[in-house]
């Protein structure tokens, strides 16, 4: 029988020990914690992604199936593509949020788990303590009274217990909830990043799908030899037009330089390979030939072998002076090393620089794709020294100057 109320009156004893936990129980370490908003943020990102995409279905719609308007609609199914991209990665940062929230909740779980542990541990002890030292009970306080005034202030002495007591089991209660909620929070997270993941698998499809639409467009552009001539033809004219634009902005560029007082000289070469892939397609003056067909004197150098996710980095340090689409080079990038000396980066998925970064040597600039008239993934690179094009690899030009070696040409294996 006393040993029930020792335990009471050791669990008033514990009381204040419990309430020191609770207050220190939202002290966890600080580190960029995740929270619901970061969630719905991304959420907002992802229905505008949703509009955006809806117009660009609308547009696609308005245009004819046939070979006049292919060109239009590749560009399209590129658009929808990098929309079709961006989905994938609001998604991927979901659900990494949600991975995150998700381990926060579980690390609060354990926290108050071993918190009741602890404060049952504690408990235990005092019990046993007590029964060991076989002082204290509510009986023998109340039948050792030797007068009436003594016995009041001994109850009040039992009833100041009874509320410590009465605190104890609140504060269990509201540990008992605190887990309770964590649980359930957790459940709910851990179902809400399942139903972004099943998500994230049909959008990966539904990309699938339109690259292999995007990749029968061009096919079908490139199947009629006029149609692939008239093509070709046209990508040399924007070509010529892009070079153009290039050579002015590399000037404006020069001359805001020199306007700082800084130097704008660099000497050609060094470049390092844009790509991890050594395996090339089409030499710069060789034949290019998307479709098979067609030739033409191809102003870069195509490395394939390079998929749809590949990082491109730049060949060389620079100054970004283009960062844009196009419908012939689909998202491409120029970088500007100096006067008369610029890298150019063609047909990616996913341009990662804007226009007026400085880049280092090997920093990610975009990533791989067949955007604009691309019959596949791969890189078409284009590299001009004091404003002539030339050939990177190392045939055209002295190894030791940084030209790229180790490569293998498409055919010979
Ligand atoms: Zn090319």
């Amino acid at each position: 029988m006393g040993h029930i109320k020792n335990k009471r009156f050791c669990r008033a004893v514990l009381s204040l020990v419990l309430a020191a936990l609770m207050l220190t129980a939202d002290l966890t370490p600080a580190m960029a914690r995740v929270t619901q908003a970061d969630i719905d943020a991304l959420k907002g990102d992802a229905a505008s992604l949703k509009d955006q995409r809806k117009e660009l279905e609308a547009e696609l719609k308005s245009l004819a199936d046939d070979k006049s308007t292919a060109v239009q609609r590749k560009n399209i199914l590129d658009q929808q593509i990098a929309n079709t991209a961006s989905q994938i990665e609001n998604v991927e940062a979901q659900i990494a949020n949600y991975d995150q929230l998700i381990a926060q909740k579980e690390a609060e779980l354990a926290q108050a788990e071993e918190e009741e542990a602890a404060q049952y541990a504690l408990f235990c002890r005092r019990v046993r303590a007590m029964e060991e030292q076989g002082t204290i009970s509510y009986w023998s306080v109340l039948f050792k009274a030797d007068s009436l005034t003594d016995l009041l202030s001994r109850m009040d002495f039992v009833n100041e217990i009874m509320e410590a007591d009465q605190r104890v089991i609140d504060s269990l209660k509201v540990l008992q909830t605190r887990i309770e909620a964590a649980k359930e929070s957790l459940e709910e997270s851990r179902a809400e990043s399942e139903a972004a993941k099943s998500e994230l698998e049909s959008k990966k499809k539904e990309l699938d799908a339109q690259r292999a639409e995007a990749n029968r467009v061009i096919q079908q552009i490139m199947a009629a030899e006029d149609e692939a001539e008239a093509t070709l033809e046209q990508m040399n004219k924007d070509a010529d037009a892009i070079q153009k634009e290039i050579d002015r902005l590399n000037r404006e560029l020069a001359a805001q330089l020199a306007a700082e007082g800084k130097s704008n000289q660099s000497n050609p070469g060094g470049y390092i390979w844009p790509v991890d892939s050594r395996y090339i397609t089409s030499t710069v003056g060789g034949r290019q030939s998307p479709g098979g067909i067609g030739s033409t004197n191809h102003r870069g150098t195509d490395i394939g072998r390079v998929g749809y996710t590949s990082p491109i980095y730049a060949a060389k340090a620079g100054t970004v002076i283009v960062s844009q689409s196009h419908s012939s080079y689909g998202q491409y990038v120029v970088i500007s090393h100096g006067s008369g000396n610029t890298t150019l980066y063609a047909h990616m998925s996913t341009r990662k620089i804007n226009v007026g970064q400085y880049v280092n040597q090997g920093d990610v600039i975009g990533i791989t794709g067949s955007t604009g008239v691309s019959t596949g993934p791969h890189l078409h690179f284009e590299v001009v020294e004091n404003g002539r094009r030339v050939n990177p690899l190392s045939h055209g030009a002295d190894p030791k100057m940084g030209y790229l070696t180790g490569y293998t040409l498409s055919g010979t294996a």
